[in-house]
């Protein structure tokens, strides 16, 4: 029987790192993988075709320049699914050849087929060829999520679909229902919304994105509506069915009925634990398929790590492989230093959002006296420049000791620009670094320095 230091399942970005971090340490590792190919959700079905598909609508539709040469500005007429699938299977196919060069260059054994358990460092590997055991020293587990389904939503892969068959509807439909206004559902909206898709989007939150600031929420929200988005907040579906004419009916629990061509279900997502046989390991999952860690990432059996999607929010890719690098290093202790406090997010809407640090609601709640300062992408040469006038970048800080609490963008390249916030942050820096600091010109991060001057001058005026 193989017998590994280390065996982890999954091979996304959870897994990927944790394996990598094994064998830098040099250790034994073998990675198990269910899929034909390497990447997991994030390559093959999430983040990389989405991101992808994003750049494609950006791209074709002519977005970014409508500002500066007209709202029919396009680059190419009539899109087609097509059109965008090509472009993310390009990328898709890249990606998977770049995660295999590193895990082969790295010395990790890839193993094709279902881990199961036999015991806490027993795995049995099932495919088209028999079963194998293997045992690991370690075992990380890191086996991601699937979408969540609903026995009110019937998904037919055709016009009723999950966020993971969105390439394979044969033609991109006129009018979209999106059920869901978590990351998932607001991205494909705003994607399917500057296709010129009419596209209506049903929450039963009172709000979108819940854990971002409500002034950048209230800001996506305007941007969305400006594209013809009809937004069913507060507002529960009932039943879903398919209509004689092809197309799509939510009946909502409000009894309003919303009619479109096709329904995205983006609602929630399902840990990938029920073919690990945890209970032969002396592990539970709960009711949404997540597994319990400790802030080592150490499940309640010694030997047994989780990481990624598999433990719950917030179930990025970023976060995921920190946590795969992290969990290694500590199983084989050795020195790893993390700031979970400081995890940064991504939000690729359109406009995209990124944001780091607290909120202003979080800190109302905390009672800490913070101000506020704002910067508009329309104020800056570059903002002009790139025909963004939509952005706004805010800095939150405490107006007795100046410290950044948080950063939260809105506009072109967000989640580029976070980074130059994330590391003041970080470093425990304060509003005055912004101040101080020249900035490259024409920029979008002279955004930071118009935000602390207008922080610092609320502050003056109200001393
Ligand atoms: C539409 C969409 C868009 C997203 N966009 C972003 C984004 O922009 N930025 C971001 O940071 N994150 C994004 N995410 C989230 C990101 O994809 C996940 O956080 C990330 O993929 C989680 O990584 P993981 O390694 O935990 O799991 P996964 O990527 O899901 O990989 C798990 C792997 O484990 C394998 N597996 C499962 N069970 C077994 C078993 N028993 N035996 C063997 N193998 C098994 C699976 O086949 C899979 O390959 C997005 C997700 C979706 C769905």
């Amino acid at each position: 029987m193989p017998q590994y230091d280390l065996v982890v399942i999954g091979s996304g970005p959870a897994g990927q790192r944790a394996a990598i971090q094994g064998a830098k340490t040099g250790k034994r590792v073998a990675l198990v993988e269910r899929r034909q190919v390497v990447g997991g959700a994030s390559i093959n079905t999430g983040t990389i075709p989405s991101k992808t598909m994003r750049e494609a609508v950006l791209h074709l539709s002519g977005y970014n320049y409508q500002n500066i040469y007209g709202v029919s500005y396009r680059v190419k007429d009539k899109i087609t699914m097509g059109d965008l699938a090509f472009r993310v299977q390009h990328v898709i196919k890249t990606e998977i050849d770049v995660t295999q060069a590193q895990l082969s260059r790295n010395g990790i054994e890839v193993m094709t087929g279902i881990a199961s358990f036999k015991d806490p460092h027993t795995l049995l590997v099932t495919n088209s060829h028999g079963a194998q055991e293997v045992t690991g020293e370690i075992v990380v587990i890191g086996t991601g999520t699937k979408p969540a389904t609903s026995p009110k939503v019937a998904i037919n892969a055709r016009t009723i679909i999950n966020s993971d068959q969105i390439l394979e509807m044969p033609e991109i439909p006129k009018t979209l229902l999106v059920v869901g206004g978590g990351v998932i559902g607001v991205e494909y909206t705003s994607m399917f919304a500057t296709l010129g898709v009419r596209v209506t989007l049903i929450e039963k939150r009172p709000r979108l994105l819940e854990f971002a600031d409500s002034e950048i929420v209230e800001a996506l929200s305007y941007h969305l509506r400006d594209h013809r988005v009809t937004m069913r907040l507060n507002e529960e579906v009932e039943s879903v069915a398919e209509t004689p004419d092809g197309g799509v009916v939510a009946n909502l629990e409000s009894k309003k009925k919303v009619m479109g061509d096709a329904l995205l279900y983006a609602v929630g997502r399902q840990g990938n634990v029920d073919d690990l046989n945890l209970p032969a390991a002396g592990l539970e999952a709960d009711n949404r398929g997540r597994i319990a860690v400790d802030a080592d990432y150490r499940t309640a059996q010694p030997n047994i790590f989780a990481v990624g999607d598999v433990i719950g929010f917030p179930s990025l890719a970023s976060v995921s492989m920190e946590q795969g690098r992290i969990a290694v290093a500590r199983a084989f202790d050795k020195p790893a230093k993390s700031q979970p406090a400081h995890y940064p997010f991504g939000i690729y809407t359109i406009p995209e959002i990124s944001f780091i640090g607290k909120t202003e609601e979080q800190l109302t709640d905390e009672d800490v006296p913070y101000e506020v300062g704002v910067a508009y992408y329309r104020e800056m040469a570059r903002g002009q420049i790139r025909g963004d006038t939509t952005g706004r970048l805010k800095l939150i800080f405490h107006r007795e000791t100046h410290d950044l609490l948080g950063v939260h963008i809105i506009g072109e390249g967000a989640s580029e620009l976070l980074h130059i916030g994330q590391a003041v942050l970080i470093l425990g820096g304060k509003l005055d670094y912004f101040v101080n600091t020249v900035f490259n010109y024409p920029t979008l991060a002279e955004c930071y320095k118009a935000a602390a001057f207008n922080g610092i001058n609320k502050l003056t005026r109200f001393q």
